[in-house]
């Protein structure tokens, strides 16, 4: 028997999406249009997931100013900044996309920026010479986030209808699961993904959902460095359970670390790119010794390195080089700044917008330099910040497919874009790995949040047209063995009483991880850290859970989220080991070159068991699947077909004059 699409037998035959930051609310919002009604699960209430922290803008190339920006460039710009390792044709579906998200956004109500005249206003980002990002002063996530969330619950009022269209009684198109903690998947006994385990964060009850299909939007895994940029829920646990359950991670050695952020005992709050884009300039002193106030060195007394090195992009070079930068001024040439808090030299630059109106500061960037004045204690609008790189974006994630069009870009509403490698599990937003290559350009994540939601929902709508049997009519015994198996998982942790402290272990790996995974990499010290990871996946072994309550039990659920960002943490440093080059966030100065001919490639990453506790990497160069109901090889090959890989020169010239003169692959592209 065929699954009809609506909702036979008075079942409302749901779907489910874990996560409501942007890419999950635009996921909830296609499925919805589609007439599938849906669960959505998350972590925290929807509107405090992560997205709301985003600050600078989302890129879309409307060329408002008339400077000549297009998607082609927009396209062009994303890979070239990405060192050549994302697949072409979902990035040209994205640039193409992009204008037309902006000014759904802006009719959804979002207050962007607007010109003297009334236009959508855009400002720089790195990676471009274009005006390309749209931007709500400097709180754009809270503002796109808030204006899918009110698309959403339109849809919780609702009612989901039947074959007939009568309307099912109680069940609305969105029931939404708040503090819900996605333990892992259902599959039935074919392997086919037909619902997930979660945890009441509230009451601590674990219970088996089923959905016709399941989408993780669960953002990104910032929390495994310790500290970030990221939000303290980003620990990637769904990710690494999904992937502890066969689903392939892709690139987990790519992590961008953002140039500016302020130093924090607790967390490195990000001070945006948008504030270089508004014309802010990083230096330091040229006297690595002044310890004169930043605001009283005089001009010529001022290195400003990045215009001096990179004079057409200057302080807007991508954030991979200008991360580099930064981190070689202060720790290999010692410039870092003086600090007159700690009167010593940190290692941290200036980063000074008090040349720029206040007024301009107030109307564009209030946001960001509130934040600044509230952490630091010291007014932005009157003296130069104190900055230094902080981990902020993870370029690697669940790998997920995508089907071409004639184009060269997607083909909407196939069922393979955005699925994973386990049929019927989808991934979008930054939990996918697919949009951004090596390095992910500033203000193009917000972007590929959304467009993998506007990709994931058809998609998803197709696969369940298309299934033979739904996950409602699976057996309950099916469902019953997934709960049996969390909770007793659950049941291990709560007795676990070793000597060991969670929150300690964590701080371990954080500060490993972070001194020795990130901006400068190094074989023989990867190797240790591998050894470290291995250590203390055996302690996690041996912690003392901090709390066996039995309502809203944070520490037992930290147990769990240790144990799989150990799992991930031990994927990007291998990963990293692995990759015996340069490209892009990845930075080996032993291999300072990019080798197209062994690694313009995935890294394909498959979880095993390893020895005792310790977990164990597999990667692969090509692996079959079933990915909506067919048989499919997946290789580790990159889809270069539009853009030809070519040197990145961001010193000489930008990606952009490059496309303008015809310097990059014309003879390949697309009309667009
Ligand atoms: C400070 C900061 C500023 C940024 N500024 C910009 C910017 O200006 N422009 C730009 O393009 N990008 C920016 N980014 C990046 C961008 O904000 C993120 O990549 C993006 O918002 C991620 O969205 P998402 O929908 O994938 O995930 P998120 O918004 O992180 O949402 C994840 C969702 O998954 C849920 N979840 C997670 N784990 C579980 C679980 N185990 N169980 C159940 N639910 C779970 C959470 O509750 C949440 O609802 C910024 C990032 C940071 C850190």
């Amino acid at each position: 028997m065929k699954t009809s699409d609506k909702n036979e037998s008075r079942v409302a035959r749901r779907v489910i999406v874990v996560g409501g930051g942007l890419a999950g609310l635009t996921t909830v919002m296609k499925l919805c249009e589609a007439g599938v009604p849906v669960d959505l699960f998350s972590l925290v209430p929807v509107k405090r997931s992560h997205s709301v922290c985003a600050q600078g803008g989302i890129n879309a190339s409307v060329n408002t100013k008339g400077e000549g920006d297009s998607p082609r460039i927009h396209l062009e710009e994303t890979v070239y900044g990405g060192d050549f390792l994302a697949n072409q044709p979902p990035v040209k579906g994205m640039a193409d996309a992009a204008p037309g998200i902006v000014f759904m956004l802006d009719r959804m109500g979002v207050p962007f920026n607007r010109t003297p005249e009334g236009l959508l206003d855009f400002r720089r980002f790195g990676g471009t010479l274009f005006h390309r990002t749209a931007f709500a002063g400097a709180t754009t996530g809270q503002q796109l986030l808030y204006a899918l969330d009110e698309q959403v619950r339109r849809w919780e009022t609702v009612d989901v209808e039947d074959s007939k269209g009568a309307a099912l009684r109680g069940e609305k198109m969105v029931r939404k699961l708040e503090h819900w903690d996605f333990l892992g998947i259902v599959q039935d006994d074919a392997g086919r993904c037909v619902g997930i385990v979660a945890q009441d964060m509230k009451t601590m009850a674990i219970e088996a959902f089923r959905g016709d299909a399941v989408c993780l939007a669960t953002g990104g895994p910032g929390i495994v460095f310790g500290r970030s940029t990221n939000s303290v829920i980003n620990t990637g646990t769904a990710a690494a359970a999904a992937y502890r359950q066969g689903a392939l991670y892709a690139n987990g050695e790519l992590i961008q670390v953002h140039p500016t952020a302020i130093p924090g005992a607790d967390k490195l709050r990000l001070i945006s790119e948008s504030a270089r884009g508004e014309g802010g300039r990083v230096w330091v002193p040229k006297d690595p010794k002044d310890k004169r106030k930043g605001r009283e060195i005089p001009e010529r007394e001022r290195d400003y390195f990045l215009e001096a090195k990179y004079p057409g992009y200057g302080n807007l070079v991508p954030r991979d080089i200008a991360s580099r930068e930064l981190f070689a001024k202060c720790f290999h040439d010692k410039r870092g700044v003086y600090n007159p808090k700690t009167e010593k030299n940190e290692n941290e630059v200036y980063l000074d917008l008090t040349r720029i109106p206040k007024e301009t500061l107030r109307k564009k960037l209030a946001g960001i330099l509130e934040i600044y004045e509230k952490f630091v204690g010291e007014d932005p609008y009157e003296n130069p910040m104190r900055v230094f790189p902080a981990v902020h974006y993870s370029m690697g994630g669940l790998w997920v497919d995508f089907e071409k069009s004639a184009d060269g870009g997607l083909v909407r509403g196939s069922p393979r874009n955005q699925a994973t490698n386990i049929d019927g599990l989808y991934a979008a937003g930054e939990v996918d790995y697919q949009y951004h290559g090596a390095n992910r350009l500033g203000a193009n994540s917000l972007l590929s949040c959304i467009y993998a939601g506007l990709e994931a929902g058809p998609a998803i709508a197709a696969y369940r047209k298309g299934l033979a049997a739904s996950a409602h009519d699976v057996p309950q015994s099916v469902f019953d063995k997934a709960e049996k198996r969390e909770a007793e998982r659950y049941q291990k942790i709560l007795a676990m009483d070793g000597d060991e402290n969670p929150y300690a272990l964590h701080k371990e790996l954080g500060e490993v991880m972070l001194r020795d995974c990130t901006i400068e990499r190094d074989n023989a010290v990867l190797g240790k850290v591998i050894e470290t990871i291995g250590e203390l996946e055996d302690r996690a072994k041996n912690v003392g859970v901090p709390d066996t309550g039995d309502h809203a039990n944070h520490g037992a659920q930290f147990v769990r989220h240790l144990s799989n960002m150990l799992v991930l943490a031990r994927v990007i440093a291998e990963g990293a080991l692995a990759r015996d080059e340069s490209r892009g966030a990845h930075y080996k100065p032993a291999f300072k070159q990019r080798d197209d001919e062994r690694w313009l490639r995935t890294t394909l990453a498959l979880y095993e068991r390893g020895e005792g506790a310790r977990s164990s990497v597999k990667f692969v160069r090509q692996l079959d699947a079933t990915i909506a109901g067919k048989s499919v090889t997946i290789t580790d090959a990159v889809d270069t077909t539009l853009v030809t890989p070519r040197a990145r020169k961001y010193e000489t010239a930008g990606a952009a004059s490059a496309a303008a003169t015809g310097a990059s692959s014309a003879d390949k592209q697309p009309s667009t």
